[in-house]
């Protein structure tokens, strides 16, 4: 196949991007490089990759066929977003509308790269794809839920207007290699502290939860998503949900770190708690996470060592 994904020197895309060059597929990969970097597709270069450094907010313009588009482009981690409130809202309206376009001039599959901020702080606990949420549009965080939530409904809409073969990933909390070092998230700042045996800055009182799943996994259920005949919504994530105090206790273990953990206040709206219930994904994709926590954590200390030269 020959698959475009937007958003490919990201975290995510550049994983899938592998996958599916390892697969035997070509990839188009589109990004602007504003949270994305070159490294995570530098191992791809002499492969079936083609490069395009492009802004998806703005007309997309691919030649020859194309049989996926997988729609991966936008901010992802709350301080990203903070910063690039209009960029992360035009990049899930505009660049998924431009996206969706793409593929239907070509025919082809669209896979959404939707998020589990599409739950808000959730009032339902764990989360299924048919709860509607607890979003608040107008908070900080609303620029990223509203900009997905959008960008769910443009892409039903373009399914049941056009007829267009799409998916939608509802995509919980991921991590591993190629996190960005001060992208803010967690797991990326909390591993980037022990390693340096700085403070590790727990917001709030880190009693809230959140549920990580290692990439590999997540990459393995979105490739079953493509294939899978739905078009409903699909939670992917790992099940095994943690207080934040929790995990930043383990990477400090994992690490083998001196460092102390310190409280910081809580973000506006951070989400108390966030656990996806997968049985849609089980039944439908056969897709369960098999990466536990620990052996995740570890293979991605390996790879924040290697960037902080430790
Ligand atoms: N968090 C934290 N310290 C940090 C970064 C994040 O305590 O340095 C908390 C954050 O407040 C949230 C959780 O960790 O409760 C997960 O945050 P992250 O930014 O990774 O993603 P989110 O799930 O909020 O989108």
């Amino acid at each position: 196949m020959r698959v475009v994904i937007t958003g490919a020197a990201g975290f995510i895309g550049s994983h899938l991007a592998d996958a599916l060059v390892d697969r035997g597929h070509t990839v188009i990969g589109i990004d602007n490089l504003v949270t994305g970097d070159l490294a995570n597709i530098e191992q791809l270069r002499g492969r079936a990759f083609e490069f395009i450094e492009h802004d998806v907010t703005r007309h997309i313009r691919v030649e020859g066929a194309v049989d996926v588009v997988f729609h991966w482009a936008s901010p992802a981690s709350p301080i990203d977003y903070l910063k690039l409130p209009i960029q992360t809202l035009k990049v899930g309206s505009l660049g998924t509308h431009n996206a969706l376009g793409v593929a239907l001039a070509k025919r082809a599959r669209f896979v959404l790269a939707s998020t589990s901020e599409v739950y808000g702080d959730p009032l339902e606990h764990p989360q299924k794809e048919t709860y509607w949420g607890n979003v608040n549009p107008i908070g900080p965080r609303g620029v990223y839920d509203e900009a997905k939530r959008f960008a769910e409904a443009m892409t039903l809409a373009y399914h049941r207007h056009h007829g267009l073969d799409t998916r939608i990933a509802r995509i919980f909390n991921t991590y591993g290699p190629r996190m960005r070092l001060g992208d803010g998230r967690a797991v990326p700042a909390f591993m980037t502290q022990a390693l340096r045996h700085e403070d590790v800055t727990v917001f709030g009182d880190g009693t809230q939860t959140r549920s990580f799943c290692y990439v590999s996994d997540l990459v393995d259920g979105v490739l079953r998503l493509m294939e899978a005949d739905t078009h409903e919504p699909v939670n992917l994530g790992n099940p095994h949900e943690v207080t934040i105090e929790e995990i930043a206790r383990t990477i400090i273990r994992l690490v083998g770190s001196r460092s102390r953990i310190v409280h910081q206040p809580l973000p506006v709206d951070d989400p108390k708690q966030r656990r996806p219930d997968i049985t849609r994904a089980r039944t439908l994709l056969g897709w369960g996470p098999k990466v536990g926590l620990e052996e995740g954590l570890l293979r991605t200390v390996d790879y924040f060592k290697r960037k902080l030269a430790i």
